[in-house]
């Protein structure tokens, strides 16, 4: 508000909304409340906008598109002619500092501030059900308070951790110039995407993963591709390893594992995953549970009377589409507007490793488990028509129908295009579309789409038999459509 010139600023301790952590999912809902004229006080530690913009999905997957075009330069060889490429970091270093605007969040606050919010810098508690506290000064919200605080790095009990100059994914993302080896505990989702990045652009790279296998809440199919993907990268993964004690060595950093073998590195990355840290967010002023591990929320997205919390820290699946799905539901509860209930059947997710890993719904393995008698078709991408055009094949179509209705509950694709594959399985398990139906439809042809029409048998039989004589998942799905008598 400008009066004579001068910026006035609102005095008032009350306000409609309180918006406590306005990270990516906190800046989207208050510019929406903004919007709708309500008056928005945004509480936020760090950097307005969060986590994905500064140091997750952006940053990090501009790195993962320079590093694919590196190595699809390599790939020129084996069908085009001659290239030749030499990686230089300070080019991706310079993009992602200019993406982040060096990691200032000045148009952030501009955009909250001109759209009338009051932004206060600094850390917020709860000190009543809709008072929230924040540099010695308390907030009371009418309406309410709105909790998306995000998450923070795990950081797991090894020994001497304590004595090492351990890096988190953040510290890769602000890198200006890479070490020569590094070791990643963890070898889920983060781990494996910037892992392969480095190693692209020639950092040794070693993966210690507990499970038996990389992206361990993937289809095992899934974590085989990229496996294979890591070997030719030349990266080194110990699956059913634990990092047991770390300790510095003549500049370098010594990890010895459980089965006693020490791995040396210049670099140690944590990368085993991140959680909520509720214990300093005031819950019991608000009446909830501080040492619960995630805010539990219903449907709408509300906690408690007046208290609705949003993205990573309700542990629903910490990825940015998901927060923002949670975000529009609450903006809507809040402005009284009509909103179905929230659903997390159809969440989907992309690991952007090459071969990407695109996936939705349950695992086979998840449908298993919860009780359904399932079908399951895998496809290889390198079976299908597109596959076969493109080179550089490597991938699979998994889907995994539920025989009671008929319904795909679960798909995976990975491929070079993984990611986008996904889209045409995100809405047919969303809107519970039969595989009948599926069946029916027109696939464009050849598209790597369409590879999801060759696995299910929406062309005509004898093509979708041409590259893949074996294949059986069509008497697969045909058993099940019969059975529904459709
Ligand atoms: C390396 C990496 C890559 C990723 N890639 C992807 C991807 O490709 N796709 C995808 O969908 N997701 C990805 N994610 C996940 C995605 O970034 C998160 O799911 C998303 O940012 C969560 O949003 P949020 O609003 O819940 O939390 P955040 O964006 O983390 O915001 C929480 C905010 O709350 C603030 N805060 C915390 N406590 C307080 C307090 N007491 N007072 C005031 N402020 C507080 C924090 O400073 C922070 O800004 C990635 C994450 C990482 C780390």
């Amino acid at each position: 508000m400008t009066v004579n010139g001068n910026k006035m600023v609102n005095q008032d301790s009350n306000t409609d909304v309180i918006i406590l952590g306005v990270g990516t999912s906190g800046e989207d809902l208050s510019l929406q409340l903004l919007d709708a004229g309500l008056d928005v006080v945004g509480i936020e530690a760090n950097l307005v906008g969060g986590t994905c913009p500064y140091y997750g999905c952006l940053p990090s997957k501009m790195m993962v598109r320079a590093t694919n075009l590196l190595k699809e330069s390599e790939r020129v060889r084996s069908m085009s002619g001659e290239a030749s490429t030499s990686p230089d970091w300070s080019k991706i270093a310079k993009l992602v500092r200019q993406l982040t605007g060096e990691w200032s969040d000045a148009g952030g606050v501009e955009r909250f501030e001109k759209r009338g919010g009051r932004l206060i810098h600094g850390e917020g508690k709860f000190t009543g059900p809709r008072t929230v506290s924040v540099n010695g000064k308390s907030f009371t919200a009418r309406k309410g308070v709105v909790i998306a605080t995000g998450t923070k790095p795990v950081i797991p009990p090894i020994s001497g951790l304590d004595k090492v100059n351990y890096w988190t994914t953040d510290d890769i993302i602000k890198a200006d110039s890479l070490p020569e080896s590094l070791v990643i505990i963890g070898g889920g989702a983060t781990g494996s995407e910037l892992g392969q990045v480095l190693a692209r652009y020639g950092v040794t790279v070693t993966i210690v993963e507990p499970g038996d296998r990389v992206l361990r809440l993937e289809e095992p199919e899934a974590s085989e591709k990229v496996e294979e993907a890591f070997a030719e990268d030349v990266i080194t993964v110990h699956k059913g390893a634990r990092a047991k004690e770390v300790e510095p060595r003549n500049n370098l950093i010594v990890t010895r594992l459980d089965d006693g073998e020490e791995l040396t590195s210049e670099r140690l990355v944590i990368a085993t995953g991140r959680k909520p840290d509720l214990a300093k967010l005031g819950l019991e002023s608000a009446g909830l549970d501080s040492s619960a591990k995630f805010i539990e929320v219903d449907e709408r997205m509300r906690a408690a009377e007046g208290i609705w919390a949003m993205g990573d820290v309700t542990g629903k699946a910490m990825l940015t589409h998901v927060a923002l799905y949670q975000g529009a539901i609450i903006a809507s509860d809040i402005l009284g507007k009509e909103h179905p209930p929230a659903e997390f059947h159809s969440i989907p997710r992309v690991t952007f490793t090459d071969p990407e890993v695109g996936s939705v719904g349950f695992t086979e393995t998840e449908a298993k488990e919860a009780g359904f008698d399932v079908a399951v078709v895998t496809k290889q991408i390198a079976a299908t028509f597109r596959g076969i055009l493109h080179g550089n094949n490597s991938g699979v179509i998994k889907l995994v129908v539920d025989r009671a209705t008929g319904n795909l509950i679960g798909a995976t694709a990975v491929g070079s295009r993984g990611g986008e594959i996904l889209g045409l399985l995100t809405l047919a398990v969303h809107a519970r579309i039969p595989i009948a139906k599926l069946r029916s439809m027109i696939y464009a042809f050849p598209t790597f789409t369409g590879g999801v029409g060759e696995a299910i048998g929406a062309y005509g039989r004898g093509i979708t038999t041409v590259l893949d004589p074996g294949y059986s998942g069509l008497k697969e799905l045909d058993q099940v459509v019969e059975a529904l008598g459709n």
